[in-house]
């Protein structure tokens, strides 16, 4: 093995020597071999790129493109910066001197065996048409790219870090480097995604979003000091320090992923665990979910992980907690949606308690940033829900790679909907504790129910604004686009599997993440995976709550319960006089002096008399109108509570405004509850959910109690003097 990796080392890309598509799982579009160096006093990384692109659709493709990330951090002018001052994203706006941008400039693109293209090289503007924007470029080619032919390219390029603010960048001698070299966009070949013909797929970036990519092969070699520690995608190759100069070359690779992240920092503690399959999952686990899911138990078996901790110093006595979660994360979404199936993963403690500086947490192939705080209270959960969020995007975005710029409820989303599940089950107790001046406040600390927590941030804007199904730059606000992509769908995907059913949600889950890993699938795909596990077609679902703004309010209007009359009055037969007209002759009552006997005799009548009335049927007559508020159309169940204790469920269709329930009993009609078992968490208004019926007599008395328990007290307080 070592001679092998002496040999790689010293002879290059013999990774790409070998039959490409031996023993891999995803369909190699795009490979990269890179060899980069990082000059922390210029932040610049200076590298050269050998990239292979294969054609893997039936057209002639005459033209490349690749995005220049950095670029954004460039100027003022770029569209990402013009959308983040807009927004005013995160808590901290950039305030961005000399010496803090950022770019990318690619020296040299020249093809393999063939022609320098780097002066056909253009800035293109896919999105917003802002000319000032230089995070795409498009090349011609002299000749196009035949169907199933490949094209190899070699790049020169310098990227500048800029002082980080937004994920990427540098801060002192802390570097942490996504989205950093030219990287080619996805060409759509007819039928992914819904294309009707091929295309290029490669939007700018935007201060909401930035992935897209095809799967293929990495080895980047990294230089650094000496004295740097390195963390990257992929499993470590070679460490190799240069006989003249005080630098070190790590060299890493990866197959299968569609990008590729590294850090470099002095401080980072570095941990190595293993994730055992045999030992942290037990075969009770593997068979409950086998059983749940419908497949045999050797379709629920994990590989084994090597987890790779780089934390902050002062941060290392939170080591176990992020080991705990990153090993519930590998089991629990790999019973749920397959294996994870890379040999390493890395969690990044970023420096600078990196939540004030935008890279907190990021996620990247087999790599991820989770920041974490000081004061960490046993209670606060916030870095466990970080890593089991971060680590989910490996699955969702990373093998399921959908286009985040145009969908990014599919990754964001769909992964806030495993997060919540995951958070529920294992850390019910955990609590949010406010902050001030950076310490934790127990005091104020209230319950993070991660339901509740969604529907929070569904409702903390109008929910109306914008429907979830959109592109990440083109909601209301970047508050909007989170609102949407991340709580709402959260909501949306827990209320689906309430109205299918877990088992039916479960098992949809599982053949979307089967049938689409290392591929590009996009919102119909998701949804007939679904409609296939629930066995009915659950468009109009989608339709109103994925692709759709209605919002969803059903409620109770009006509740009434009336003991029926004995009597009516009025005319019944018109043919007869009415009765006050008929004169009866009046008796005068007898007026007699009670024996005591007597008086004994009509008390018994008396009481007589009053088991005949309780025998007589009293009818309750009940009415209840149920409306619906909201725009959006659901059927809804509606659970009626009688004073003798019954319970009664009825269904509606919801489609109306409203429907009216009457009933007629023996009982008074007390309660009436739309959505009993709160299926649908989309509805903006649990107050108006129901509605109860109090007997007159009750507060009264209640009162009275309440009086008659204070005067007590009172008596009982003033009496301990006496004592
Ligand atoms: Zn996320």
């Amino acid at each position: 093995m070592r001679i092998f990796a002496f040999y790689c080392v010293f002879f290059g890309a013999c990774l790409f020597a070998l039959p490409t598509h031996a023993n891999n799982k995803s369909k190699h579009i795009a490979d990269y071999n890179m060899s980069v160096e990082l000059d922390p006093v210029t932040k610049k990384i200076t590298g050269t790129q050998l990239i292979t692109w294969r054609n893997d659709s039936q057209d002639h493709v005459g033209d490349l493109w690749f995005h220049l990330y950095m670029n954004a951090f460039k100027n003022e002018k770029s569209t990402f910066m013009r959308e983040w001052a807009k927004g005013r994203l995160g808590s901290f706006t950039p305030r961005m001197k000399d010496g803090h941008w950022g770019w990318t400039q690619v020296k040299k693109l020249q093809i393999v065996g063939g022609k320098d293209i780097t002066k056909d090289i253009r800035f293109v503007q896919p999105d917003d048409q802002n000319k000032d924007d230089q995070t795409v470029i498009r090349v011609k080619l002299p000749s196009p790219v035949p169907p199933g032919g490949t094209i190899k390219l070699r790049t020169q390029f310098v990227t500048r870090l800029p002082r980080a603010f937004a994920r990427s960048g540098y801060r002192g001698d802390y570097f942490f480097v996504g989205q950093w070299y030219p990287k080619l966009g996805v060409y759509e070949k007819a039928g992914v995604r819904g294309a009707k013909k091929g295309r290029w797929n490669c939007h700018q970036y935007h201060a909401t979003s930035e992935y897209y990519a095809d799967f293929g092969a990495y080895k980047v070699d990294i230089t650094v000091p000496n004295s740097y520690i390195v963390g990257a995608t992929g499993t470590q190759f070679t460490s190799k320090k240069h006989p003249k100069r005080p630098v070190t070359t790590h060299t890493f690779t990866q197959k299968d992923v569609h990008d590729f992240a590294w850090t470099a920092y002095k401080h980072y503690r570095k941990f190595v665990r293993i994730f055992k399959a045999d030992r942290d999952v037990s075969l009770k686990e593997r068979k409950a979910v086998a059983k749940r899911l419908g497949l045999p138990l050797s379709k629920v078996k994990l590989n084994d992980v090597k987890m790779i901790f780089l934390m902050q110093p002062y941060h290392v006595h939170l080591l176990e907690r992020h080991v705990d979660a990153l090993k519930q994360s590998l089991k629990l979404y790999g019973l749920w949606y397959g294996p994870y199936p890379y040999k390493v993963v890395t969690l990044v403690d970023p420096a600078w308690e990196g939540s004030e500086r935008g890279f907190a947490g990021m996620e990247y192939a087999t790599l991820f940033t989770a920041g974490t705080r000081w004061f960490v209270h046993p209670e606060q959960r916030g870095i466990e829900k970080l890593i089991v969020h971060e680590f989910g995007h490996q699955f969702f975005q990373g093998m399921l790679a959908t286009n985040e710029f145009e969908e990014p409820w599919l990754d964001e989303g769909i992964n806030t909907y495993t997060d919540i599940k995951i958070m529920s089950k294992l850390y019910p107790r955990s609590q949010i504790i406010p902050r001030f001046l950076h310490l934790p406040m127990s005091f104020f600390s209230i319950k993070n129910d991660p339901l509740g927590m969604a529907r929070v941030g569904h409702l903390a804007l109008s929910p109306k604004l914008d429907r979830l199904s959109r592109a990440a730059w083109k909601f209301y606000s970047p508050v909007s686009y989170a609102k949407q992509s991340y709580a709402k769908t959260g909501l949306v995907l827990q209320t689906l599997e309430r109205v299918i059913g877990p088992q039916k949600m479960a098992r949809g889950m599982r053949l979307y993440a089967d049938t689409w890993r290392y591929k590009h699938p996009y919102a119909k795909n998701f949804q007939d995976a679904i409609n296939k596990a629930a066995g009915k077609d659950m468009t109009p679902f989608f339709k109103q709550f994925v692709h759709g703004t209605n919002v969803l309010d059903y409620g109770i209007g009006l509740l009434r319960s009336h003991k029926r009359k004995k009597k009516y009055r009025g005319v019944f037969d018109a043919s007869k006089p009415p009765k006050a007209l008929v004169k009866k002759p009046k008796k005068r009552p007898a007026v007699r002096k009670p024996t005591k006997k007597k008086v004994i005799q009509t008390t018994i009548d008396l009481s007589k008399k009053k088991t005949k009335k309780k025998k007589e049927k009293v009818i309750y007559d009940s009415d209840v109108l149920v409306r619906r508020y909201g725009e959006a159309v659901w059927p809804v169940e509606i659970e009626f509570t009688f004073a003798d204790g019954k319970k009664l469920r009825k269904t509606w269709d919801g489609k109306y405004r409203w429907k009216r329930f009457s009933f007629s009993g023996p009982s008074r009609l007390i309660s009436a509850q739309v959505d009993p078992e709160r299926k649908l968490l989309l509805d903006i208004n649990y107050a108006n959910n129901s509605r109860t019926l109090k007997p007159k007599a009750r507060p009264q008395v209640s009162w009275s109690l309440r009086l008659l328990f204070i005067v007590q007290n009172i008596l009982q307080f003033m009496t301990s003097f006496l004592g």
